[in-house]
């Protein structure tokens, strides 16, 4: 344990205390795109994922189709979908030491995600239970595992080793006094800090103070709001903006996104090309990760948002969260 307030003993995951693995290379395969250090703190998931033709009733059993499961946790998507646009990330998060571990890993690996602050506690990963029925809609029951273990100490120790420069990014999947310490160290070493308030939650003064941008659905910017739903993307990122953010992206779906930032009085629109939707899975998660990515390589709010609505627009053309998402040469390929 490095943290001082870590109450289970964990180990670190090979990379850090265990045997060395190869670096990262970044770059490697990629044909143009962003370049710029990103720090994921956040959740990682095994997804278990059943179609079942309509969900069980209270005390009811179901019959359903062949289990899918898979690498998930919007920390993790965040982090391979940062990477997959070109940036050399780092996750700051914790498995368990069961089997469900390595499954949740997987995509992470492949995408040469650094997993050094990467924690390993005793007990479960990360678990969504996830039902599909045909109409796509889904119910999800998540169990947080080790996402819950990630002690705010732990948390802002890791913010402290990030490199200078880098842009750190949360959700709401890990506990929120461990979101509050990280995001108060990015803050003080006035490192970039991107919050995706997800799943919805209100977020105190000093997080939102500190989002450069906040990044929220509709529902989730409703709930931030205090209301039913949001009517006006325009008219709820200024009432965010209210709120106290430096700058906040509102994403719309098929609609694409907007954005604003404090001091100008401008919302503006990015909407992605018209595509076939396969499944929308993770797209929320494919438009932060790659924000992120062209925000750490320098890119303006409005050129990564650009972007980041062209790399959702590709990841709802294909199943599944982390599996849907595009490589270098797709988003190259895009770009032009
Ligand atoms: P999810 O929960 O499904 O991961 P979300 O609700 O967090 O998604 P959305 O606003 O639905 O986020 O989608 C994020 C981005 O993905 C959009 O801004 C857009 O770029 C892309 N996207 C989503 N749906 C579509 C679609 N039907 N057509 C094209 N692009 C889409």
């Amino acid at each position: 344990a490095r943290a001082p307030d870590v109450a289970r003993p964990v180990t670190s995951l090979p990379g850090a205390n265990g045997p060395a693995r190869p670096a990262p290379q970044p770059g490697a395969g990629r044909t143009e795109g962003p370049v710029g250090r990103v720090v994921v703190v956040g959740s990682v998931n095994a997804d278990l994922v059943v179609q079942v033709q309509a969900r069980p009733r209270p005390g009811e059993t179901v019959r359903g189709g062949p289990l899918a499961v898979g690498p998930g946790g919007k920390g993790a998507n965040q982090a391979v979908a940062a990477a997959v646009v070109g940036a050399e990330v780092t996750l700051v998060g914790a498995v368990g030491d069961d089997t469900h571990a390595d499954v949740a890993l997987r995509g992470l690996r492949r995408a040469g995600v650094d997993l050094t602050e990467v924690d390993v506690a005793p007990g479960a990963t990360g678990t969504a239970v996830v039902v599909v029925t045909p109409d796509g809609e889904n119910s999800i029951v998540v169990s947080p595992g080790a996402n819950g273990t990630v002690q705010p100490g732990r948390a802002a120790a890791a913010v402290d080793r990030a490199p200078a420069g880098a842009v750190v990014v949360l959700q709401l999947e890990l506990p929120a006094a461990t979101v509050e310490a990280a995001v108060r160290q990015a803050a003080a070493r006035g490192l970039r800090v991107v919050v995706n308030a997800a799943p919805a939650a209100a977020l105190s003064p000093a997080v939102l103070a500190a989002c450069d941008p906040l990044v929220v659905n509709g529902s989730e910017a409703a709930v931030l709001l205090g209301q039913d739903a949001v009517g006006d993307p325009a008219a709820a990122a200024r009432a965010l903006l209210a709120l106290g953010p430096r700058s906040v992206v509102v994403t719309l779906g098929a609609e694409g996104a907007v954005h604003a930032s404090q001091g100008s009085e401008k919302v503006r629109t990015v909407t992605p090309p018209r595509v076939a939707v396969v499944d929308t899975t993770g797209a929320g998660d494919a438009f932060v990760g790659a924000l992120c990515a062209a925000l750490a390589d320098g890119l303006d709010l409005g050129d990564a948002v650009g972007l980041a609505t062209l790399v959702g627009a590709l990841a709802v053309q294909r199943p599944g969260a982390q599996s849907s998402y595009p490589d270098a040469a797709e988003i190259a390929e895009a770009r032009r």
